[in-house]
């Protein structure tokens, strides 16, 4: 699987994602056109059965940019490598909060005229979003625009 898309000299691995939100990270991402970037569609995983996968060279995500990757590809794997090693290796876990990034389903939700806000909760591990404007509880799933 690591050869498909050749291995990394130095750069980031971000492994396990859910299939078809590789493109979300790629764009939250605003990637400068500097960084070389590889993805895998619809790999078969024993995990999730087909995910995808995103390498990146030269390159390390921030702590903010890893929170906000995170609602795409929660339980991914995020990898930093450097000279051919794994210098990190971290598990994505939703963040408690995230501001201006998820567009709310509720069209008639104030939030639209703000910078939106959402808190997340694992309730028995499945991950609840709340609109911080109307209070609405989401799945993941549900949430399918983003200031991106
Ligand atoms: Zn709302």
């Amino acid at each position: 699987m690591e050869n498909k898309i050749g291995a990394l000299a130095n750069g980031v691995n971000i492994d396990h994602i859910p299939q078809g939100n590789a493109w979300h990270i790629i764009k939250l991402l605003k990637l400068q056109r500097k960084y070389p970037v590889g993805i895998g569609l619809n790999l078969t995983s024993k995990r999730l059965g087909v995910k995808d996968l995103v390498k990146i060279e030269n390159y390390k995500l921030s702590e903010e940019q890893l929170s906000a990757i995170s609602i795409f590809a929660p339980g991914a794997t995020y990898s930093e490598i450097e000279n051919y090693q794994i210098v990190k290796k971290v598990k994505l876990t939703v963040a408690t909060e995230i501001e201006n990034l998820v567009i709310c389903p509720n069209h008639r939700c104030v939030s639209h005229q703000y910078r939106s806000k959402f808190s997340f909760n694992n309730e028995r591990e499945k991950v609840v979003a709340t609109c911080h404007y109307c209070e609405h509880n989401y799945e993941l799933s549900s949430l399918t625009e983003f200031n991106l």
